[in-house]
């Protein structure tokens, strides 16, 4: 590993300053996704941003039954808080289908965000990827791409967005609070964060180099409340997906009233399925329309030589999602 300066930040602006004015610093938070990727070489920073002691780590109630997430909130306390497993299931659920314990226990909520992606040409300094150094092609199109994206790829890159909150928060609508170096204050959609990385592989979001995630915002509701989060990986614990669905469904009787869609282990973003929700709303909770949502959500994708099971894999997990939701809510009314 080279060398580092690791400096512990006082202050939010303190923090943001410090990065901003480096090309070459970066902020660390648990460190289980930096401190990997600095091993392996990928990336080199010369100094290090300690956030973990700014008091960004609470969850605030905020008015009308919302909460305030911190950036440094861990993922193993986020998925645990009793207002989030109440309010938004999804977003528990979810946080629990990731890693391990013993990593959940160091991630935070800003880390987990804005992790980097998980394509093994990209962790690897001696393969081809633009994502890593621009303009050198991509070793994935003819390689091993079996967990690599069916929606929202380009030749110059097709890796899979690799987070699991970040596909609840999509579903959810979450707002994302950053603070910028020169202190102004941002509230991004989180629909908005991402930059899809088959568009501009170097990108992966739209924040500026310094800007500090502060924190993340939830507002409660009817269906955020009926949520839930079904993820298909090759093994059932420590391992990302090859298919997750985040879905949460707002029920008058058998019909339809709100549906929220989000696939993760498919898209090279948390990607939103508007297409799906679409095809759910003011019909009856049935299996048809549930298996007609579920071809709705993949009706774009573009899969490659080793990756096309996933189409199929990605409308079965939306299903049995759905599927989930229905019978908690005829186990309720029971
Ligand atoms: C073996 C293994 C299995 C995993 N499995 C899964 C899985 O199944 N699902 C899943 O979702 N994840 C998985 N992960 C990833 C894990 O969730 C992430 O490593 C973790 O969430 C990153 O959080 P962190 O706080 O450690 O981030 P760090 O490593 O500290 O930082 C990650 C990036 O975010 C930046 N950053 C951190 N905080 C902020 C902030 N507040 N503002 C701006 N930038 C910030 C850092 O500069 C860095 O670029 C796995 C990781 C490993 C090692």
């Amino acid at each position: 590993m080279k060398p580092f300066v690791l400096l512990p930040a006082s202050g939010e602006a303190e923090a943001a300053a410090s990065v901003a004015a480096d090309p070459g610093a970066r902020f660390i938070a648990g460190g289980t996704t930096l401190v990997d990727l600095m091993k392996l070489q990928v990336e080199t920073p010369g100094t290090l941003v300690d956030i973990t002691r700014l008091g960004l780590g609470e969850i605030e109630d905020i008015e009308g039954g919302g909460v305030r997430i911190g950036a440094t909130v861990r993922n193993s306390d986020l998925a645990n808080d009793p207002r989030v497993r109440e309010r938004w299931p999804v977003l528990s659920e979810a946080l629990l289908a990731g890693a391990s314990p013993q990593l959940r226990n160091m991630a935070t909520v800003g880390g987990n965000l804005l992790q980097r992606a998980r394509c093994n040409y990209f962790r690897d300094v001696t393969a081809a990827c633009n994502k890593r150094s621009p303009g050198t092609g991509c070793d994935a199109l003819e390689g091993h791409h079996r967990g690599h994206a069916v929606l929202g790829g380009s030749d110059a890159c097709f890796a899979t967005s690799p987070g699991d909150m970040p596909v609840a928060l999509v579903a959810l609508e979450a707002t994302v609070e950053t603070l910028r170096a020169d202190g102004s204050t941002r509230s991004i959609p989180i629909g908005d964060l991402y930059v899809p990385y088959g568009d501009d592989p170097a990108r992966e979001h739209v924040l500026a180099h310094g800007e500090l995630v502060t924190g993340v915002v939830l507002a409660p509701s009817a269906w955020a409340a009926r949520s839930t989060y079904a993820k298909a990986r090759d093994r059932a614990s420590y391992e990302f997906a090859l298919a997750s669905a985040a879905v949460a469904l707002e029920l008058d009787g058998g019909v339809i009233r709100t549906a929220r869609v989000a696939l993760g282990g498919v898209g090279t973003k948390p990607w939103r399925s508007t297409e799906a929700e679409a095809v759910l709303v003011g019909d009856e909770a049935t299996d048809a329309v549930f298996e007609a949502a579920a071809r709705a959500a993949l009706a774009d994708a573009r899969p490659r030589r080793d990756n096309g099971f996933k189409v199929e894999l990605a409308q079965r997990t939306i299903i049995r999602a759905l599927r989930t939701l229905r019978e908690r809510a005829v186990e309720e009314a029971a």
